[in-house]
């Protein structure tokens, strides 16, 4: 439920209502200052407050119920946009962040030179697996500790945040100094555990889209992170699975401006998982641009032939800056830059 307060309301009031209201009706009352109104958020068993007793209070202009099952990443407890600072960068502006490296780290070499090329085309960001979730436990799983030492080193030489997936709630002490943002990938996105343990810490979530959940079970992962008190999430679509078989998924491309309107967090697209394929990417990423994505995580490698995980999908440096130079004018014709 939300409680939206009539204007001029104080501080000092806004504060003495939402623990008043806490106390009594045991909910979480959250004060939310927004650019239109200030509303105060209820959580929990609201089913139970006598309407009345809210009504009387003087400040509260008018109350409104929430039906979403998810709350705190509802668009109507949150109206303003959320930015997500990763490291300097904001995520959830006007401008456009792009995210890219490889799948995996696979050496020191590799990583420093892909973390070098894409920054020099304009990226914000890296990407790169230590631990990877392979459908095949014969598959390269990833170079783990090593891996981050490289990644820690990839940051420290260029100076981009680093994204980096969590596989396991026993990771997060080891990855925490390594990384700028957890990414949980499609396979956890309902990996309750996990979700549950990174609400407890406060670094951001890249929160991916399970290939067969809706768009409200992405949401409600999302409230897992943000009801520990880890309101830093970002959500990605990365394709859901559909019967189409030309693709490796199907990227959803309607779930970027349903997510904007349903939630107040940034939303990513990541083209590469979505298509599987190299040729599919620049077409995929100008299309969420234009969609309203307030960033993309693509994957780029040195050598795709020899990629050691999803060569087929990874862009070279070259062409992904060709593609940064593309995405630029899209960005700049819906008003936006990168
Ligand atoms: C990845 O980003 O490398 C990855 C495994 O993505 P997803 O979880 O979306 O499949
Ligand atoms: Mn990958």
């Amino acid at each position: 439920m939300i409680l939206v307060l009539k204007t001029g309301t104080t501080e000092e009031r806004i504060s003495e209502i939402s623990s008043l209201i806490a106390k009594k009706f045991d909910v979480s009352a959250q004060p939310i200052f927004g650019s239109e109104a200030t509303i105060i958020g209820l959580v929990g068993d609201t089913s139970l407050i006598p309407l009345e007793e809210l009504e009387v209070i003087p400040e509260v202009d008018k109350l409104l119920k929430v039906q979403e099952p998810f709350k705190r990443a509802n668009r109507k407890f949150h109206p303003d946009n959320t930015i997500v600072e990763v490291g300097e960068v904001k995520v959830g502006t006007d401008k456009i962040v792009i995210c890219a490296g490889p799948c995996a780290v696979e050496s020191e070499s590799q990583i420093m030179s892909i973390a070098e090329s894409v920054s020099g085309s304009g990226a914000v960001m890296l990407r790169g697996g230590a631990f990877k979730p392979r459908t095949s436990p014969y598959s390269f799983q990833g170079l783990k500790a090593e891996g981050l030492l490289y990644l820690k080193k990839a940051n420290k030489e260029t100076g981009l945040p680093v994204v980096s997936e969590i596989t396991n709630p026993l990771q997060v002490d080891l990855m925490m100094d390594f990384v700028d943002i957890f990414q949980v990938g499609a396979r956890n996105m309902q990996n309750f555990e996990l979700l549950k343990e990174l609400g407890t810490i406060r670094k951001p979530i890249l929160l991916k889209r399970g290939f067969s959940n809706s768009i409200q079970e992405l949401l409600m992962s999302a409230e897992y992170i943000m009801s520990g008190g880890n309101e830093n999430v970002i959500l990605c679509e990365r394709g859901i699975r559909t019967f189409e078989t030309s693709t490796r998924n199907t990227l959803d491309i309607s779930a970027v401006p349903v997510l904007k309107s349903l939630t107040h967090l940034p939303v990513f697209v990541d083209p590469s998982h979505a298509s599987g394929l190299a040729s599919l990417v620049e077409p995929l990423s100008l299309a969420a641009i234009a969609a309203g994505a307030d960033g993309l995580e693509i994957e780029v490698h040195n050598d795709p032939a020899n990629a050691m995980s999803d060569g087929m999908q990874s862009l070279t440096p070259d062409v992904f800056s060709a593609l940064m130079k593309k995405m630029r004018t899209v960005a700049e014709a819906i008003g936006r830059t990168i």
